[in-house]
């Protein structure tokens, strides 16, 4: 591979899996293998970097399936996983919440409020696949989180103002993926692709460089802001208007995940 700053361009691909790049329904990803082969061949040079609520076990294991060898970003920016190989291989992420530590301050929750969360530690593997839609296998990799706790809620509108307020002034907060909740502590997307940016930057990628962002649900905002450019891709099972109205000059794509993903890519690709 030509060293990255013989390259024409550089882009940045930051991009969330489920309901984005997977579909949302079945967790297909169409012709994507084609697509990140094709984009390894042309003359710029693209990273594409699965910034994702899903685990490290579920995300490695995607992303040997599709041909993507890291660096990642899983449970909702709690943890940076480095590459493999190249610019990000030496990276080390020094600064993740443990699970422990979360579910310390959940059981500190006055009961009436704790009891209200059902979380996927408090789940069986069967339970986890029967609200995912995912296999056991896939199921049991969701399961194991490590720097995050996901969970549903009984009555979501009242508890969970309640929830946000006993987090005031802690280093943890909430975010919506498309189905569940999840307790993190005080970073999320955006500020873990700061970090890899910088990183990069400091190890030697070129400052003419491009970032990029796809996602589909709330917790993707602030990470499409960071972005030079966006893409919002069409998910009619959550709700997307405070994306769409914060966004304006984010491409909102006309197909669903997977194809949606392909279309917007392509779209920015052509844009100046
Ligand atoms: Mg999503």
């Amino acid at each position: 591979m030509r060293p990255i700053w013989e390259m024409s361009r550089s882009v940045i691909i930051f991009t969330d899996l489920d309901g984005t790049l997977l579909s949302h329904t079945d967790y297909s990803y169409g012709d994507l293998k084609q697509i990140l082969r094709d984009l390894k061949a042309d003359k710029d040079q693209y990273i594409v970097i699965p910034c994702t609520s899903k685990t490290e076990l579920e995300v490695v294991e995607f992303g040997k399936k599709i041909g993507l060898n890291g660096p990642y970003i899983v449970e909702n920016g709690g943890k940076i996983i480095p590459a493999d190989t190249g610019l990000f291989a030496t990276f080390r992420d020094q600064s993740a919440v443990t699970v422990w530590q979360i579910r310390e301050l959940l059981d500190s929750f006055p009961s009436r409020i704790r009891k209200s969360l059902r979380c996927f530690h408090e789940m069986s593997v069967t339970e986890i696949a029967r609200l995912t839609g995912l296999g056991d296998i896939d199921a049991a990799n969701a399961k194991n989180r490590k720097h995050s706790v996901v969970f549903v809620l009984g009555k979501e509108d009242d508890v969970l103002v309640e929830i946000e307020d006993l987090l005031k002034n802690t280093n943890y907060k909430i975010t919506k993926g498309g189905r569940f909740f999840h307790l993190i502590g005080k970073r999320d997307k955006a500020k873990a692709a700061q970090q890899l940016i910088q990183w990069g930057l400091d190890k030697g990628l070129h400052s003419k460089f491009e970032v990029w962002a796809f996602g589909d649900a709330p917790n993707d905002l602030s990470l499409l802001k960071l972005a030079d450019k966006s893409a919002i891709i069409k998910n009619c099972e959550v709700s997307q208007q405070e994306l769409i109205s914060l966004l304006p000059f984010a491409y909102i794509s006309k197909k669903r995940a997977p194809e949606g993903w392909h279309e917007s890519l392509e779209v920015l690709k052509s844009s100046v």
